[in-house]
């Protein structure tokens, strides 16, 4: 028997896919952001990907504000943009990868599949010894037939039945032919496009836990099968916040412009309703105060949008794995009449928080021509804000 020298054992990159905007019902948010014990849902595949010796590099496909909620990535990560479909965000990743060989190894994954372990991983690498293309597989459970509108029909043999799951393992070289063979073709995972090649495709165990986060009672089953437990505490912080009136000025209240002969002076735009409001959930965070993050020194800040400072503050609950439940905003002005403005208001905020409508309020009242704001020196604005947060 001869002996080869061992070959150094192949590099491994992933890609985790996670461009979906997860629309389907129940939903405030992309539902890779979803918070799962803790963190984002999102979070549990890069920590398990990014944590694994084997794999020295990654691609995230993502949006960017997807990225920049779970920024930073980690060490050897980049990101790259989603594309219309499921395989041109692949192939985005893999024009990422351009620089390496064809005989490293890649596993692509989605993001809706939090509940990744070290072991799917290494059956799956270790299928690649003898193969270009592995992927996890479970049986079907369920007695299977076939059923036209509610008529059901005959048994299928479930017994030759296999579900899909992902990370799914293949030879780089091999899933870069597949890709490039596909423009056109529709496919739901990247195994099918490798065995169009005619390239085997191994099975291998799969996991339970590997369960897909597609509808809102998902949460409940992932938390289930991961041993999350679903404490979570309440947190409410106010806000409040002045700026004076002064002419020739636009008028920015709670994200919206509002005709008037007066406007608020201050080194951003001055919207009054939606500082009050970013530092009721930096309160309710205990993470400091608007000017904090977004120094009036810093001229960045000058004449800024104020929906930019609302958004971050949301950002930063969602970054924790919590929520906002509810916001109340209350508008304090002698003129103008805020009241035909509630609505629109309530829509921006709603928007700027990705938060469903009936979770915000918004009030108006004047001080009866009492105080700064009844001559009509100033507007102000308080708020509170209620957040979800993981219990630690
Ligand atoms: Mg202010």
């Amino acid at each position: 028997m001869s002996e080869s020298a061992p070959s150094p054992a192949p590099r491994v990159a992933a890609i985790l896919l996670a461009g979906g905007r997860g629309t389907r019902a129940g939903f405030a948010r992309p539902k890779q952001l979803e918070p799962l014990g803790g963190k984002p849902v999102l979070r549990w595949s890069l920590d398990a990907l990014a944590g694994h010796d084997a794999i020295s590099a990654g691609v995230m496909v993502a949006d960017d504000d997807v990225t920049a909620a779970i920024a930073p990535l980690p060490g050897g990560w980049i990101s790259a943009a989603p594309g219309a479909e499921r395989q041109d965000s692949v192939g985005n990743a893999l024009a990422a990868l351009a620089d390496w060989g064809d005989d490293a190894l890649v596993l692509v994954h989605d993001a809706a599949r939090p509940g990744l372990t070290a072991d799917v991983v290494d059956r799956l690498l270790a299928a690649l010894h003898d193969a270009d293309a592995a992927i996890p597989t479970l049986p079907v459970p369920d007695t299977l037939v076939a059923q036209s509108g509610n008529a059901a029909g005959d048994v299928v043999d479930r017994s030759a039945l296999a579900r899909v799951q992902t990370p799914q393992a293949f030879r780089l070289g091999t899933l870069r032919r597949a890709h490039a063979g596909a423009a056109g073709v529709a496919a739901t995972d990247d195994a099918q496009l490798v065995r169009r090649l005619g390239v085997a495709v191994v099975a291998m165990p799969g996991d339970a836990r590997l369960h897909k986060l597609t509808y809102a009672e998902d949460m409940a089953i992932l938390a289930g099968l991961l041993g999350i437990g679903t404490m979570t505490r309440t947190a409410v912080g106010m806000g409040y916040d002045v700026h004076r009136l002064v002419t020739g000025k636009p008028l920015w209240i709670g994200g919206i412009e509002i005709a008037h002969s007066h406007g608020l002076e201050g080194h951003s735009d001055a919207d009054v309703g939606l500082h009050a409001l970013t530092d009721a959930i930096l309160g309710a965070l205990a993470d400091g105060d608007i000017g904090d993050h977004f120094p009036p020194s810093d001229p960045q800040w000058r004449g800024a949008a104020s929906h930019r400072f609302l958004a971050f503050a949301a950002g930063r609950v969602a970054a924790r794995g919590g929520r906002i439940d509810h916001v109340d905003l209350t508008i304090i002005a002698e003129a103008p009449k805020i009241g035909p403005h509630r609505p629109a208001i309530r829509a921006r905020i709603s928007e700027i928080l990705a938060i469903p409508l009936e979770r915000v309020s918004v009030k108006a009242t004047t001080t009866e021509r009492l105080g700064f704001t009844g001559r009509r020196e100033g507007i102000a604005a308080q708020a509170v804000a209620t957040l979800k947060l993981p219990e630690n």
